[in-house]
């Protein structure tokens, strides 16, 4: 099967022409001004970009949290990822205490047997590290392709580890060339303050960000960036929120180290305000870190603009607002923290950054595929539109107006963070490995059409499949 993309604006992180794209079978063929070839299927691109398809780092699919699970499994989130036009992503294996990582591997993989609608990859969240068994096999996962170890430095008694295991982990990744990434928050003090303001009978879910202050997330993000400097090992920030945690990595940047960092869609839209919406609907909006105040906002813009963060992701970790975020109508603290977002990421960040005149469509496209492709070892056959790459590709139209709406998104969640905004530019049509599996707005593929894909080690390259 070949298909050629004729006259569309291909978009890449370096490059922007109008130009043809050849697809044979599952990858890019050839690249040209005016392909004077035949295919099976010819799609004019006329007026629209052609883009690499997304890669989203960040998602929680199919979770435990809390007493619940989120309410996306694997077809639901990734239906919604391939509809915003995310064709890869690469979600949390949580190890369970006292679970092995083969353990914890099986029961991830067993979530995704024949459910995967778009190509997905693993980090592994270390939640339990003792010698003689998990710290031996840590070293062992990047063999598998899981190559980057995430740790939560929040969430007390639940899945925050000490920095013995941090430092332990970090030197870990050292050694096998896997990635850390952390959560960083600082979960003893959060602990202490969400305590103190329950004991005080503040139960509403704006505690939640009271609770959590900027500089608990400042504090944990410049320690684990001055831990893995002693390790040696390369760093990642997840979901950074706020000017507290942005200084430290902009500093580490500044110095040449190795730390990296991204932040999340919804930073650059919801603020506090948003937690006190009255009739617990401020719950929605009850993720972690926090939504900060609203100057954070411009602090994120000047990051993502200036290359302080290399990543924008989703932290896609859907609940349902009645059912779920309700069980902690009386105690801020039982709120199952997360949100939807998978589908509308390119929509959002295209609209405010790229068509506001924040980012150009170049760095639009590094942030949301090239650079998060390159630092989890998927790049190049995901990430970008070159020869050899994986057909991953979005037809976009700049002009089409599409209403963001719980009621016509894919997730399962019965609310979107981004209700009621109208943006001017959506997909149009979205292939995977040459494959078309959004068009005419229905889902083309059945699931179990996705894969599994294992990943580079850190800074190496993942070449196309030897085998097609
Ligand atoms: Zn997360």
């Amino acid at each position: 099967m070949s298909t050629l993309i004729k006259g569309g604006r291909v978009i890449t992180a370096a490059d922007d022409y109008v130009g043809d794209v050849l697809i044979e079978g599952e990858r890019i063929a050839l690249l040209g001004e005016s392909l004077d070839v035949d295919a099976d299927r010819v799609i004019d691109a006329t007026g629209k970009y052609v883009l690499p398809g997304c890669v989203d780092p960040h998602t929680h699919l199919d979770m435990p949290f809390g007493g619940t699970v989120t309410i996306d499994d694997v077809t639901s989130g990734q239906t919604s990822a391939a509809f915003g036009g995310t064709t890869c992503h690469v979600d949390f294996v949580i190890q369970p205490q006292g679970a092995t990582f083969a353990e914890a591997l099986e029961i991830w993989r067993a979530k995704a047997e024949g459910k995967q609608v778009i190509d997905m990859g693993y980090h592994m969240a270390v939640t339990d590290l003792r010698e003689g068994g998990t710290l031996e096999e840590l070293a062992r996962l990047p063999e598998q392709g899981v190559t980057s170890y995430k740790l939560f430095m929040a969430y007390k008694g639940a899945l925050m580890v000490d920095d013995e295991t941090l430092f332990r982990t970090m030197e870990v990744a050292a050694e096998t060339g896997a990635l850390v990434m952390v959560h960083a928050e600082n979960g003893d003090a959060i602990d202490v303050l969400v305590k103190q303001a329950l004991a005080a009978g503040n139960t509403a879910p704006h505690y939640h960000a009271l609770t959590r202050p900027p500089e608990t997330e400042g504090e944990a993000t410049n320690r684990a960036i001055q831990l893995a400097r002693i390790a040696g090992a390369p760093l990642y920030v997840v979901h950074v929120s706020c000017r507290e945690a942005v200084e430290p990595i902009a500093r580490a940047r500044e110095a040449g180290w190795d730390v990296w960092a991204e932040t999340c869609t919804q930073y650059f839209f919801i603020d506090y305000s948003h937690l006190e919406r009255p009739n617990f609907e401020g719950a929605k909006y009850v993720y972690t870190p926090p939504p900060r105040p609203r100057e954070n906002q411009d602090v994120l813009w000047h990051a993502v603009r200036s290359d302080i963060l290399s990543v924008v992701s989703t932290d896609h970790c859907a609940f349902l607002w009645d059912g779920q975020k309700t069980l902690g109508r009386d105690d801020f603290s039982k709120i199952p923290n997360g949100a939807p977002g998978l589908e509308n990421r390119l929509h959002m960040i295209h609209e405010f950054g790229v068509r506001a005149g924040r980012i150009s469509l170049n760095r639009m496209v590094e942030l949301l595929a090239t650079n998060p492709a390159k630092l989890f070892g998927l790049y190049p056959r995901k990430g970008t539109i070159a020869p050899g790459s994986d057909a991953d590709i979005v037809v976009f139209d700049p002009e089409k107006r599409h209403l963001i709406s719980a009621e016509t998104h894919h997730s399962k969640s019965d609310y979107n963070l981004f209700e009621g905004t109208e943006v001017t530019g959506t997909p149009e049509i979205v292939l995977l490995r040459g494959t078309v599996l959004v068009e005419n707005g229905e889902l083309q593929v059945e699931p179990g059409f996705g894969r599994f894909v294992e990943r580079a080690a850190f800074g190496q390259e993942l070449l196309p499949a030897a085998t097609r």
